[in-house]
């Protein structure tokens, strides 16, 4: 990475009662990057994007974003800032439309910009324009991903901390839901991805890191951890 961080993590350590769940983490995301973080089952991925997003507390550390100290901030004046997330499991309103769940994604905002926003939102997920007028509980798993994507979309997003969009979808929605991550990269959203599905993850991604049990163990260019035999042994099925 030779851009300045965007955002900046040192020595993160996250903790639930007695048990360690993040231990001394550092990394950084330069503006216009996808880094992924890798990592088995309970390694720790979901706690440092929830820290990230203000939704954990973090036990130990520093988080920089854009410069500001991050960790002092609330949640919602994090969102206000530029950072969103994705969760896993979607976090979507099942009893309210594609339509209001796009339009509560962006309660903080002024109206003038929003309705460019939900066509923009509209543009990349064509399925979501044709059932604007549904629940959202009741979509397909790929369509509430991308109304998922699409919301933190509305909120302005500089970082989107997406974690395991690829978690149960069909191998083709799968496809459309990277393929339209990849264009928002090239507008110039930056991405922190957390995926089970590292092959696809060291695909899109430009830098990697691995994460095992609580701490960072490798990081690089994806391209060369994609040939890394410790990483084709564990995370890509040799
Ligand atoms: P997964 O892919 O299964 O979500 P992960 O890498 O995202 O795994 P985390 O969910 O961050 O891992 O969990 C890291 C560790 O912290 C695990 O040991 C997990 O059991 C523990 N943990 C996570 N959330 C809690 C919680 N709310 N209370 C107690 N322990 C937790």
């Amino acid at each position: 990475m030779t851009a300045p961080a965007l955002l900046l993590v040192e020595d993160l350590w996250i903790a639930y009662d007695r048990i360690q769940a993040v231990r001394g983490v550092s990394f950084a995301i330069a503006e216009g990057e996808i880094v992924t973080l890798i990592g088995a089952n309970g390694a720790g991925k979901s706690s440092i994007l929830r820290t990230l997003a203000g939704l954990q507390p973090a036990a130990r550390g520093r988080v920089l974003f854009a410069g500001e100290d991050l960790l002092s901030l609330p949640a919602h004046l994090r969102t206000q800032r530029g950072l969103a997330l994705v969760p896993e499991g979607r976090g979507i309103f099942g009893t309210l439309t594609v339509w209001e769940n796009l339009r509560l994604a962006a309660y903080a905002r002024r109206d003038a910009e929003m309705e460019a926003d939900l066509e923009r939102v509209f543009r990349l997920f064509p399925r979501l324009a044709e059932r604007r007028h549904q629940l959202g509980g009741t979509l397909s798993g790929g369509e509430q991903q991308m109304l998922a994507v699409g919301r933190a979309l509305m909120s302005r997003a500089r970082l989107l901390l997406l974690d395991e969009p690829s978690m149960g979808l069909a191998p083709l929605l799968v496809r459309e839901i990277f393929r339209v991550l990849l264009r928002l990269n090239l507008s110039g959203t930056t991405i922190l991805l957390v995926e089970q599905n590292a092959r696809l993850a060291l695909e899109v991604a430009h830098r990697a890191y691995i994460l095992e049990t609580g701490e960072i163990t490798l990081s690089g260019p994806a391209a060369a951890l994609r040939r890394h035999p410790r990483v084709q042994a564990a995370y890509l099925g040799g």
